[in-house]
């Protein structure tokens, strides 16, 4: 594609990336056939191409976004199905966050957007403050039939009231910073992210994650002052904001890696995989943070990622289970880990089997599902529907985001299919307890013979 940036705009760092992709897009359009919002919409200005030529249009002209660029670029669920599709290897991630990005310095969106999007950011990556924000959820959901009227924000109210769970858990010990040891002799130090939303919505996938780990004589630190990825502001385009979550986990892993060492930064949400694997680019040009982000990016690892380059512990329950793998869009496409997850399970006795249109987003996509109510909905119950088609007995994911938005579209069809993150899963196999959505759909998996042996 021909470009014609001004030389003055050029002389951004930011402009020049986005240059060099958008010359590499040859226009043939072969991401629309897999890009959600184009299945579902139909609109060329809601696929990939089209947004292309938006985001072109605006950033060569160096000009202020305007409401229809806003449109279909606020529709994207940068699920990054299109980047996997693109023969020309087109890197639409940087590109449709430098939009976004460029959105938000130059376009003034409506009050109650503004609102709306200023709570998203200041409550979701600070666990106390969520865990606040989810009892008084828990309070609202009664006034849902009234709440969801209120003009400009009433449909997102009600998603986000929707999704958020009754009661939530205590809190789990690994909120706090602290060194776990293994068992036996050290194989491996590992620094564990335990996230912002995840440890209050579900600390079970952490706590799973160190039991795990701990079996296979790895030692796990969580390090002071971790906190958030970053990637829930990022994808506002609130780019000083995911900056400096970044620059904490940076110098916080780079102390650890510096002290007593770290083999791996364990992730056990594929969205903050893809994020945090993306801060060597983030960083790129600024000379303090580059060479930290760089080495940081090359040690983060999906939790599944590392444990298919270790042995995992004997199994001590003998399953046959059939489980819906459900890959996550920043799993797949955004760090292309397709097989591990399927292979451990196999590898541990369960009947594993892919999703049909597995390809295709839930509709989580971070804060998508609140901020785009009605296309999230579409795409979660398609998603539901095909996952139905298997008949699993239990669903397995990398990311509480879709575990979240996929056990919304199971209530609401009455299916008490329990949904687990993968770890959970190979830990209960190998010797940890029974995942609380296993036990509460009762499942069980007989003590497999060598453990009966052994006894
Ligand atoms: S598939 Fe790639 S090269 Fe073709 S239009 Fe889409 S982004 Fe451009
Ligand atoms: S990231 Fe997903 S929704 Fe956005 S253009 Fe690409 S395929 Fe479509």
């Amino acid at each position: 594609m021909q470009t014609n940036f001004t030389p003055e705009a050029l002389e951004n760092p930011a402009m020049q990336a986005s240059e060099k992709i958008l010359r590499t897009c040859v226009h043939c359009g072969f991401c629309t056939a897999t890009c959600p919002t184009y299945l579902l919409l139909g609109d060329e200005l809601d696929s990939p191409r089209g947004r292309i030529y938006l985001i072109k249009d605006m950033l060569e002209n160096n000009r202020p976004a305007t409401p229809q660029v806003v449109k279909h670029v606020d529709r994207c669920l940068s699920c990054l199905s299109c980047m996997t599709t693109c023969p020309s290897g087109v890197n639409y991630m940087h590109l449709v966050d430098h939009a976004r990005s460029h959105i938000e310095k130059t376009h003034r969106r409506s009050f109650s957007d503004r609102v709306f999007r200023g709570i998203l950011a200041a409550v979701l990556p600070y666990p106390n403050r969520f865990r606040v924000a989810l009892l008084g959820a828990a309070i609202a959901k009664v006034f849902t039939p009234v709440l969801r009227h209120l003009p400009g924000i009433g449909a997102r109210i009600e998603a986000m009231l929707s999704l958020a769970p009754r009661m939530i858990g205590g809190r789990s010990p690994l909120e706090r910073p602290q060194i776990v040891s293994s068992e036996g002799p050290r194989r491996a130090r590992v620094a564990l992210l335990t996230g912002c939303a995840q440890p209050v919505l579900n600390p079970g996938i952490n706590e799973a994650t160190v039991r795990l780990l701990n079996r296979m004589s790895v030692e796990i630190v969580i390090p002071k002052d971790e906190g958030c990825c970053g990637a829930l502001v990022h994808h506002m385009g609130h780019e000083a904001e995911s900056h400096s979550f970044a620059k904490k986990n940076i110098a916080a892993w780079i102390s650890e890696s510096e002290g007593e060492g770290l083999d791996a930064i364990i992730i056990t949400a594929s969205g903050c995989g893809t994020t945090i694997k993306d801060y060597d680019f983030m960083f790129r040009n600024d000379p303090e943070w580059a060479e930290k982000a760089a080495k940081v990016s090359m040690l983060a690892k999906d939790i599944t990622e590392f444990l298919a380059t270790h042995e995992l512990p004997a199994t001590t329950r003998a399953t046959n289970h059939t489980v819906a793998y459900h890959s996550a869009c920043s799993m797949q496409h955004g760090q292309q880990i397709r097989d591990e997850p399927k292979k451990l399970l196999k590898s541990v006795g369960f009947n594993v089997k892919d999703v049909p249109e597995g390809h295709i987003c839930c509709g989580s996509a971070g804060t998508y599902n609140i901020l785009q109510p009605e296309i999230a909905g579409k795409l979660r119950s398609r998603k539901v529907a095909n996952i139905q088609k298997i008949v699993p007995e239990i669903i397995a994911t990398g990311n509480l985001g879709c575990m979240t938005q996929i056990g919304k579209g199971l209530s609401d069809t009455n299916d008490s299919t329990p949904i687990v993150h993968t770890v959970e899963l190979l830990d209960w196999i190998t010797g940890g307890p029974t995942p609380k959505a296993i036990e509460k759909a009762g499942l069980k998996a007989d003590i497999a013979i060598n453990t009966l042996a052994a006894e």
